[in-house]
């Protein structure tokens, strides 16, 4: 799904964050990718999202050189990035509106019936996610973690099949924290879409990858991945497993070994 080959990338300040990366992620995996503040987690997500672009190696989503934002690729970035004046079915319903589903005058461009899908898309992602009963509210009127059920509602409306998500949950409460995490379990398990995770969260990064990838301090050449597959990942319990506690200390290990945490 996500192949990077000897990829480099420099901001044009000079700051090179990647050089010679590779690395590569199989269609359905569940990834999440921790480091420290500054390592280029953000970054990795805008190359692989094609907002950014490699200055050189190559980038290759479904065996195609990514060469601009694909339709299908979900992003949901690190401050909701929601419109404080749209109502949460606004909100949800913004990337479709962006792809032109509606006009900007609420009237609709397609055919009735691609509008009535698309509407009906918002309903159900809105209901799945639990906040079909504020979808009239305004952001402000909502909690942090519906902010956020709103956000990933808009990227699923469209039908990704790769998710992209920018630290997600780093603003919310412990236990909103919690859920918002075993709501994307839940959604990993019923659509098995690509996710990939990122976050300096290790508890986090334990509980929603299946797959972790320690970034350390750039540029970013070979990396250190630990393959997290045993039975129990993914299960409502696996919070208060010895299998959870050990990886929680082995990342710690790996990352203070590599210099991430120091
Ligand atoms: P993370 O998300 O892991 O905190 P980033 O990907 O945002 O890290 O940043 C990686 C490095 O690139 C940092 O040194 C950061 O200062 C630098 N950087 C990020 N964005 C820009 C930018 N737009 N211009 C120049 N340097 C940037
Ligand atoms: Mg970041």
């Amino acid at each position: 799904m996500i192949k990077t080959s000897d990829l480099c990338f420099s901001y044009p300040s000079g700051v090179a964050v990647f050089d010679r990366f590779s690395w590569s992620v199989s269609a359905g995996e569940a990834w999440t990718v921790i480091g420290p503040s500054g390592c280029g987690k953000s970054t990795l997500l805008l190359l692989i999202a094609g907002l950014l672009r490699p200055d050189d190696g190559s980038l290759l989503i479904n065996g195609m050189q990514l060469e601009r934002p694909r339709p299908r690729t979900g992003l949901v970035l690190q401050e909701y990035g929601l419109l404080p004046w749209s109502t949460v079915w606004e909100n949800a319903a913004l990337g479709l509106l962006i792809r032109g589903y509606y006009g900007h005058d609420g009237k609709h461009t397609p055919a009735d019936e691609d509008l009535t899908q698309a509407k009906s898309r918002v309903d159900h992602w809105l209901e799945r996610l639990n906040i079909d009963h504020v979808k009239d509210r305004f952001p402000h009127q909502i909690s942090g973690g519906q902010r956020q059920r709103t956000a990933i509602a808009r990227t699923l409306a469209l039908h990704p099949d790769l998710i992209l998500m920018d630290e997600p949950f780093g603003a919310l409460d412990a236990l909103t924290r919690e859920n918002m995490q075993l709501l994307m379990l839940g959604l990993y398990a019923e659509h098995h879409l690509t996710h990939v995770i990122v976050t300096h969260n290790i508890e986090e990064a334990v509980i929603l990858g299946k797959n972790i990838m320690i970034l350390c301090n750039p540029p970013i050449g070979s990396v250190e991945i630990m393959v997290n597959n045993d039975s129990s990942w993914g299960t409502r319990g696996y919070r208060n497993t010895s299998e959870y506690l050990d990886r929680c200390r082995y990342l710690r290990n790996e990352m203070g070994v590599n210099g991430a945490l120091a």
